[in-house]
């Protein structure tokens, strides 16, 4: 929704500037109060997007600023000549933006309210002009109606045209696509703070005997409640990718290795109690952590994966880390301790010195 949000910036602007023309036009023939009901509705438009990014819940002042806007114009209407307002189906403007950010139902809700307030500001007002006039309020209405339904078609056609771009349809899981550009981001984040990433590269065990011995399907199933697991055990913020047949890549941004080998722990064991299909399924898991501006997924994806083939090496069902080179006897900088209050740690070198 935040994202659409700023995708229709430049359309809402375009909107709000051409009603306003359209309101400062019709100023002789209303009055200046028209104006203000357009700086009521629109202005609190430009301050939108700053007040949805501070926010915890952005999809609130969204939908508070569509009903503004609405009631805004439904007010406009009402003072304009109720039924034989021309400003009548302007209402369509704000319906169609909510239309083309919210999933289905808020859609709906977006599109009955608009209704409900022509029908006040025509029927309501006055029921017999409004039967001897009803035409713009019938416009209004197919309007509302048939742009709401043809915005929400497009919002759909795009969450579905996403979902399947990113997300594994097997598991859920987010796919290889974006990992990159993802990553790249959080190591710019590192780089500023000069705070850890982690990732963890998890591989099932002699899964091939699985598909095997009890089929395809079965297989399948494993690795779908496999994934489930583990996405249970991460955070909101925390990232698991499908990136192989049974290989997952989890990163976590601002942990140090002692709790992303703790993690790695938490992961196996819950493969281990996982007991999909009735078959005993277990996870090896290489860890990599880097720091600030040592943050790169290509030292980290292969560091990972050194150390999985250790974990896979040393008897499975277990967790290895990437370890660095020791330090040079007269090494210098401690390093800062985390903002989190988690212990200084010893586990960050230059890429180069990883050793596993
Ligand atoms: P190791 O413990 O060394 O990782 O052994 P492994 O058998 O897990 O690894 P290997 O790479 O030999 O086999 C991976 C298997 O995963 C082979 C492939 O058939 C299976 N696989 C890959 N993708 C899928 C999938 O989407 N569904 C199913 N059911 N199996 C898959
Ligand atoms: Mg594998
Ligand atoms: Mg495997």
């Amino acid at each position: 929704m935040l994202e659409n949000s700023s995708r229709v910036r430049r359309a809402r602007l375009v909107a709000a500037a051409v009603i306003g023309i359209s309101a400062i036009a019709a100023v002789p023939r209303y009055g200046w109060w028209l104006l203000g009901v357009f700086a009521i509705a629109f202005v609190p438009i430009h301050s939108l997007e700053a007040r949805m990014r501070r926010s915890p819940r952005p999809e609130y002042h969204a939908a508070f600023n569509i009903l503004m806007t609405q009631a805004a114009i439904a007010a406009a209407a009402a003072v304009t000549g109720g039924p034989t307002s021309p400003v009548l189906a302007l209402i369509v403007v704000p319906t169609a933006f909510a239309a083309a950010r919210f999933r289905f139902r808020v859609t709906i809700v977006a599109t009955v309210i608009p209704i409900v307030e022509l029908l006040i500001v025509t029927f309501g007002l006055n029921f017999h002009k409004t039967l001897a006039h009803p035409a713009w309020l019938i416009i209004a209405i197919d309007v509302v109606i048939g742009v709401s339904a043809a915005a929400q078609a497009l919002f759909g056609a795009e969450v579905h045209h996403r979902k399947t771009a990113i997300l594994d349809p097997l598991t859920g899981l987010l796919n290889r696509q974006g990992l990159e550009r993802r990553f790249e981001e959080l190591a710019e984040q590192a780089r500023l703070m000069n705070a850890p990433v982690s990732v963890l590269m998890c591989d099932l065990d002699h899964f091939k005997a699985i598909n095997d011995s009890h089929g395809h399907a079965t297989g399948d199933a494993v690795l779908r409640d496999v994934a489930y697991e583990l996405r249970k055990q991460l955070r909101s913020f925390e990232l698991i990718y499908r990136i192989g047949g049974e290989e997952f890549l989890v990163v976590l941004p601002g942990a140090t290795m002692p709790s992303a080998l703790a993690l790695g722990d938490n992961l196996c064991e819950a493969t281990r109690h996982c007991g999909s299909q009735g078959l005993s399924v277990t996870l090896s898991v290489g860890v990599a952590t880097l720091r600030g501006s040592d943050v790169s997924f290509r030292h980290m994806f292969e560091a990972a994966d050194q150390a999985l083939y250790c974990a896979k090496r040393d008897g499975r069902d277990r967790v290895a880390s990437a370890q660095p080179a020791p330090a040079p006897a007269d090494g210098g900088g401690d390093e800062p301790d985390q903002p989190t209050g988690e212990p200084a740690r010893d586990d960050l070198p230059a890429p180069a010195t990883w050793a596993v």
